[in-house]
């Protein structure tokens, strides 16, 4: 048995596939001349775009708006000013044209892949699977098909690539492996919305595996069985039928309140990076959306996007949202989060350094534009606004003076605006947490930022797998941090909310509910999932639960007594 991530949930049955890219060879050093050189790159390019747009609307159809974003996103690469002319430059220097474009594809494809982050690090995915179709292009090989791939198959491949999934016909694959890709890579988000059980991450897996060999894709557990007996198949076969039954189960939840068993409501909403994921919110039932991570706006192009630019992109959202809330974090840049053309300094400890809110405040012309931007979308809907990675009384102050000076700016321009938007901090430092009374007194309401209080609450960079064991939610000191903070927020009266990945971790929610959590901000795929887990609770059960959790001592204890009480 080979154990990976959990991509996609479910379970598939069937015969191993292993796709393998073929080796692209090619001459360093053009025997053309630079104008015809020039030439074949242009055209190849020009044939991309033209074939990729195609890709995307097959992909809208069969997965999805949200997926066919993905292919748009590989034109803008290929469109991309700032890469074509450096390729070109080095096709003037002598170089052919793949030559010129595997090197500037995977100078950018380093830049973000050295982030650690693994958004970020998705976009290097991205740059290098447009690299490897240009190149194909422009020796004219033919692109990895899999549309023909019969019943049963089950596909074994380094990384699922868009470009290949936009050949996938769902009906035919049982299951998908890989080699690379965490839950929130785009191999991940595509066969989620194909609906095909995924296990990703597995080292060497297109080696260990062979074709035709029979195999299971446990994608709940994230496990991968080869030649499984007639026992194990039936076994697997049972959970497939559970699983299904599962989500037929939860289908039934569309359009019911969020509440406890004894009635407490709750608000489910949902994470966002883009406009457009309002469709998927929608779908899935989420109550709005808790939080919008407005870096893609920054990432997706080679400049800082305009005000207006930003307008229409918050605009859609709370259009989209139609009245629903949504809160709209402030540019979290830096950290992990590297968006090239800001030009930020390497500095030695990125992750306590000259990010989030305190690089927006002391970029005054940007944080402008952007607050600008949020406040003239909110005359469109019901639009809030979040600072991320605060620490101080100060920080949140300022941006509320700073909100405050341009709504009399946009009031002096005659432009409309909702005059009574909330401004809130998320809670994800342990600075924050401990002045949580303090903030909860400026604040109008709070988000705990999960992701990040665990690492910062645990002195642990999750990238070093050396401490990775201590990257949990369920230590003694990142329990008791959220338990102070929704009490301070609950005593002042304003919301508490969560937008960490722990607002859907079915083990925390008796916790969340007892410390008296007021909103979970989920994935959208999460929402239904988490609103049947919110049901099962009165708060007197859940309050016994987290009694028992607090008195533990040490992580592995807290988790023992939350799976024993897991309904
Ligand atoms: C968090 O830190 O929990 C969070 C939601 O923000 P991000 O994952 O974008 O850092
Ligand atoms: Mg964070």
């Amino acid at each position: 048995m080979y154990k990976g991530i959990a991509g996609s949930d479910g379970v598939g049955i069937g015969e191993v596939v292993i796709i393998k890219e073929p080796e692209l060879k090619y001459e360093r050093a053009s025997a053309l001349t630079v104008e015809k050189e020039l030439e074949r790159f242009n055209k190849a390019i020009e044939e991309l775009v033209e074939k990729t747009n195609a890709m995307s609307e097959e992909v809208r159809k069969s997965a999805g708006e949200a997926e066919a974003e993905i292919l748009l996103g590989h034109v803008m690469i290929m469109s991309d000013p700032a890469l074509s002319d450096e390729v070109r430059s080095l096709i003037s220097d002598g170089l052919t044209a793949e030559a010129a474009a595997e090197q500037v594809l995977d100078m950018f494809a380093a830049i973000y892949e050295g982030t650690g982050d693994e958004l970020t690090m998705q976009r290097a995915t991205d740059i290098r699977d447009v690299k490897t179709r240009l190149i194909k292009a422009l020796l004219g090989a033919e692109d990895v098909d899999i549309s023909a791939l019969k019943k049963g198959s089950v596909i074994v491949v380094h990384d699922l690539t868009p470009s290949m999934t936009a050949g996938i016909v769902k009906e035919n694959i049982e299951g998908i492996i890989t080699e690379t890709g965490g839950k929130t890579s785009h191999s991940a988000i595509l066969a989620r919305a194909l609906e095909i059980p995924a296990v990703l991450s597995i080292d060497n897996i297109t080696e260990l595996l062979k074709n035709g060999q029979s195999v299971i894709v446990d994608g709940i557990g994230g496990e991968v069985i080869p030649d499984p007996d007639d026992k194990c198949i039936s076994e697997y076969r049972a959970k497939r039928e559970e699983h299904i039954k599962h989500k037929r189960e939860l289908l039934k939840l569309i359009g019911c309140e969020t509440h406890t068993a004894d009635g407490i409501h709750a608000e489910l909403v949902c994470n966002i990076g883009k406009p457009a994921d309002c469709k998927d919110v929608l779908e899935r039932d989420g109550e709005g959306v808790g939080l919008f991570r407005t870096e893609f706006l920054y990432m997706d192009t080679d400049r800082l996007p305009t005000e207006d630019q930003q307008f229409e992109a918050y605009r859609a959202a709370a259009a989209a949202m139609d009245g629903k809330p949504v809160i709209i974090r402030t540019l979290d840049v830096g950290g992990d989060k590297e968006i090239p053309y800001l030009g930020l300094e390497k500095e030695d400890n990125p992750f306590l350094g000259y990010r989030a809110v305190r690089y927006c405040l002391k970029n005054p012309e940007l944080y402008r534009a952007q607050l600008r931007a949020l406040i003239r979308a909110s005359a469109f809907g019901n639009i809030k606004i979040m600072a991320p990675l605060v620490t101080c009384v100060d920080e949140i102050r300022a941006v509320k003076a700073l909100v405050k000076e341009l709504m009399a700016e946009l009031e002096s321009e005659g432009i409309d605006f909702d005059r009574n938007i909330e401004v809130g901090v998320m809670i994800e430092t342990p600075a924050a947490a401990v002045i949580a009374d303090l903030l909860a007194a400026e604040a109008d309401f709070f988000s705990i930022g999960t992701n990040d209080l665990t690492g910062y609450t645990m002195a642990v960079d999750r990238g070093n797998h050396k401490v990775a064991y201590l990257y949990s939610v369920y230590n003694p000191a990142v329990l008791r941090s959220i338990k102070r903070v929704i009490e301070c927020g609950v005593d002042a009266g304003i919301m508490v909310g969560m937008c960490g990945e722990a607002a859907s971790d079915p083990l925390l929610i008796p916790l969340l509910i007892s410390f008296g959590l007021n909103e979970y901000s989920v994935s959208p795929t999460s929402v239904l999932a988490t609103r049947a887990e919110i049901l099962k609770w009165s708060k007197s059960e859940a309050d016994k639960v987290a009694e028992e959790a607090l008195s533990c001592t040490t992580e592995s204890e807290v988790k023992d007594v939350l799976s024993k009480y897991k309904k």
